[in-house]
């Protein structure tokens, strides 16, 4: 069991920090898609050069480590008992060495476990076959993304799109909407997966087993492969982009199977995943628990390289680019607009879900007057000194903000925001009454984001767990784009409107 324990020490470290070939292939290819100088060109060199990062420095491609899912095909007499002990002695040890972020969080009391173990968590399925061999493969899939998985029960009526009957263009018309309603906010541009039919469980269950298919197989039934094509094809035309910007490559893959179904019940759910599509597995020997072979690492392996910040410098034609300092004035907010690259020096204090809620009834450990408040729960690492390090820092979905954010901003007198995905009305007006502006830093680029943190300079409220925590950081050259502003302006409601009209164009019956 050492060896196996040791084996699968080595998949959740590879998963985390080194994505897989067709992943990269796909990326290099929504790249070479996207027009040089614009803002979803600048958030793709950005990805690929968080990419290249990762690799270098062996550490997560994304602070958000998801919910961990293993998927374990065993012979026939395996110690299913004494693998799920090893594989749970791996996470912890993983998470231990800041390879992944304690993720796993008590339900009820909100209390982080710290070592990513807990009440399912992570999840481990088991499945028996006729082979010798162990077949073990991982997904870390972002709460991000996961919050973005959506399932219909045909018939329905679908927003922009009409009547979706039981049948194939109905299914058509559920995995288009899928892909817009998710707009930026699971860091696209993604990958899909869907599953038809089975129950409401075993559907979902279908769609997350699809993201392990390698994103350029042929699907073996013909009429689903025409309809991933054609899926691709259209939802690359809705215009949302690299994370809802607008722009050229919104899917990166599109992936569908199909089950039996009950005749009263006919569901089509859909698991989106972001661009950190961290899904690799190993072949192991079943005596000694060695690895035989990588699993996703077949083909061209494309290196992106760290020079891929040359597509910031080609964006300054099209943007302008305002350095900002902490304390903000009001006159300084006011003078940005949609569209602006900020580049921020000095102080940032992280804060999220628990932040936000208890700012709401409680006063804040800081003065927060001018201050810049960066959604993000960071995977940090206290060295032997008692000195904290940031390992990995992106930005977390923004929207979860939206009933506390305006509320929070005023109280404080905060003048900025920084996060991924976009916020709503109510954040809108609140920033045009205060004077605030929302920045979207790229969604995943949590090495990117990091390299930015020159020091940490204290944390408060470490009670909530350390992705809950307000961190006060010194930061360095973070950039960020304003896609809300203080006139009234949103990207976020634009990339909506202009995707919904296109998304309205593909009403008619297809198949
Ligand atoms: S890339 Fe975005 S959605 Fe994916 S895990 Fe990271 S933060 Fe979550």
């Amino acid at each position: 069991m050492e060896k196996f324990k040791e084996s699968m020490y080595k998949l959740i470290v590879e998963t985390s920090t080194n994505l897989p070939n067709d992943v990269r292939r796909a990326i290099l290819q929504a790249k070479q898609r996207e027009n040089a100088g614009t803002t979803a060109a600048l958030s793709l060199g950005t990805i690929t050069k968080n990419i290249s990062m990762a690799d270098t420095n062996v550490s997560p491609i994304c602070q958000d480590t998801g919910m961990p899912t293993f998927e374990l095909k065993v012979p026939v007499g395996a110690n299913q008992i004494e693998m799920k002990k090893a594989i749970k002695e791996a996470i912890a040890e993983a998470t231990k060495n800041g390879k992944l972020r304690p993720n796993s969080v008590d339900s009820l009391t909100g209390e982080n476990s710290g070592n990513n173990l807990g009440d399912g968590t992570p999840i481990i399925h088991f499945e028996q076959w006729e082979k010798d061999e162990i077949d073990a493969r991982l997904i870390l899939k972002g709460g991000g993304c996961e919050n973005k998985n959506i399932q219909y029960s045909l018939p329905a009526e679908i927003e922009g799109l009409g009547r979706a009957g039981r049948d194939l263009d109905g299914i058509r018309k559920c995995i288009l909407h899928s892909v817009y309603q998710a707009q930026g906010q699971g860091c696209s541009a993604g990958f899909i997966g869907v599953g038809i039919g089975g129950d409401r469980i075993t559907s979902y269950s279908l769609a997350k087993e699809q993201l392990f298919r390698s994103a350029e197989d042929v699907n073996p039934i013909e009429e689903l492969q025409k309809l991933e094509d054609y899926v691709m094809e259209h939802a690359n035309n809705l215009g949302i982009g690299t994370m809802g910007f607008g722009g050229e490559a919104t899917l990166l893959g599109c992936k569908i199977g199909a089950i039996n179904r009950l005749p009263a019940s006919f569901f089509v759910s859909v698991a989106y995943n972001c661009w950190a599509f961290r899904r690799l597995g190993v072949t192991l020997t079943s005596d000694t628990g060695e690895i035989k072979e990588w699993l996703y690492k077949d083909g061209e392996e494309i290196k992106f390289t760290q020079d891929e910040a040359a597509e910031a410098t080609e964006v300054k034609s099209t943007s302008r680019e305002v350095v900002l300092e902490a304390p903000i004035t009001e006159a300084q907010i006011r003078d940005l607009k949609v569209g602006d690259v900020v580049i921020l020096n000095g102080d940032l204090h992280t804060g999220r879900d628990a932040i936000h809620h208890h700012l709401m009834d409680h006063d804040a450990p800081i003065d927060l007057n001018g201050q810049v408040i960066y959604h993000c729960g960071p995977v940090m690492l206290k060295d032997e000194a008692g000195e904290w390090h940031v390992k990995a820092a992106g930005p977390t979905t923004s929207i979860r903000e939206e009933p506390y954010q305006g509320d929070v901003m005023k109280k404080f007198g905060i003048r900025a925001v920084i996060g991924k995905g976009g916020m709503g009305p109510k954040t809108l007006k609140a920033l045009q009454e205060h004077g605030g502006v929302y920045l979207n830093a790229i969604g995943g680029a949590a090495q990117y984001y990091a390299d930015c943190i020159k020091k940490v300079e204290g944390v408060d409220l470490l009670e909530f767990g350390i992705p809950e925590a307000m961190w006060h950081l010194k930061v360095e050259g973070f950039a960020a784009i304003v896609t809300m502003d203080s006139h009234g302006n949103s990207l976020h409601a634009d990339v909506d409107k202009s995707s919904f009209e296109k998304l309205s164009e593909l009403a008619d019956r297809v198949f």
